[in-house]
């Protein structure tokens, strides 16, 4: 599974990092962004999800307001 927040949904509201705080994170600008490897950083795009937090990931997507949270279910 992949993640990536569509930051032009974003409106800043910090329920995703509240679920997930491995993976989300708000960043200067106050709006979510997935935590990714440094050398990674520069790349808008979906980043894998662990296992073991990919439930997580799904209610935090779920529990977005503006939908803003994109999920890619396909295997990798
Ligand atoms: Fe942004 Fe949605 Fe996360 Fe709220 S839940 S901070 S709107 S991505």
């Amino acid at each position: 599974m992949k993640v990536k927040v569509n930051k032009d949904a974003c409106i800043g509201c910090g329920a995703c990092a509240q679920i997930c705080d491995e993976v989300f994170e708000l960043n200067d600008d106050g709006l979510s962004e997935v935590k990714v490897e440094e050398e990674n950083k520069e790349k808008d795009e979906f980043v894998s999800v662990k296992e073991e937090l990919q439930d997580e990931v799904r209610d935090a997507a779920e529990s977005c307001p503006t939908g803003a949270i994109e999920i890619e279910e396909k295997a990798e």
